[in-house]
């Protein structure tokens, strides 16, 4: 049996005691579940365990379930590759989107915010592995994307995203989360927005090396609801 509510204190727990034994402020790490191949009914016993945060990555799905949840105070994360057809939905429906790697995504994504909501929330993927199969761009296009983004009005840049190659050897993981750590400084101190605050980095496999290493939106899945239906 997963015991969602369980898996969620836990967490929970082990990010207060890193970010204590690291002397990082209190706050700063928000735990997003992802919920994607996983029942509205998980969602909501994640929800009654104090849940707010969701991450989805496939809009369909997604769209079903942010409907059936509607009324409830949850915020929305779209995590997964965006293609520009499907880009109107995540406008409407989504609070927050990491996976912004191109110009014409961000313009459709701007355009299409409906407008009486407020900024969309964004994160650049970036491809810290420079990894073939991975989406997101080169960290030397990031500063260039970040400053076009950061003039759209519908939209708000929060920061960075990165999902480093997967790694059994922890040195490899953490050199990844090192340099995404100091992209994101350098980022922020060239664009200057005191709202380019969000680094999101840290999986179930590698959450608390992440926050070690200075993430601030952790996006977790099976290591909360268990694994996912295919
Ligand atoms: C699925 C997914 C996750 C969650 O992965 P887990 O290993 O289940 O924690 C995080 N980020 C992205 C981009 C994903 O697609």
């Amino acid at each position: 049996m997963i015991d969602i509510e369980t898996n969620i204190a836990d967490i929970q727990l082990k990010i207060r005691q890193l970010k204590d034994a690291s002397g990082r402020a209190a706050g700063t790490v928000r735990l997003v579940a992802v919920s994607k191949k996983q029942t509205v009914e998980a969602i909501k016993i994640a929800m009654d365990a104090g849940q707010s945060d969701f991450g989805e990555n496939y809009v369909q799905e997604a769209v079903a379930k942010i409907h059936e949840l509607e009324g409830n105070s949850v915020v929305w994360h779209f995590i997964g590759a965006i293609q520009s057809n499907k880009t109107q939905q995540i406008a409407s429906h989504f609070d927050w989107v990491h996976s912004i790697d191109r110009l014409k995504i961000a313009q459709r994504l701007n355009d299409q915010r409906p407008a009486q909501k407020s900024p969309l929330n964004v994160c650049l993927q970036i491809n810290i592995d420079a990894d073939n199969a991975k989406a997101g761009i080169s960290p030397n296009n990031c500063l260039s994307l970040a400053q076009h983004v950061a003039a759209m009005p519908h939209l708000r840049l929060r920061g960075l995203m990165a999902l480093p190659v997967k790694s059994t050897n922890v040195d490899v993981t953490t050199e990844s989360f090192r340099r995404m750590h100091t992209l994101f400084t350098k980022t922020q101190q060239a664009l200057g927005l005191e709202y380019f605050n969000s680094l999101s980095m840290g999986m179930s496999q590698d959450f608390e090396l992440a926050v070690e290493e200075g993430a601030t939106l952790l996006r977790i899945g099976t290591a909360i609801f268990g694994a996912r239906s295919s």
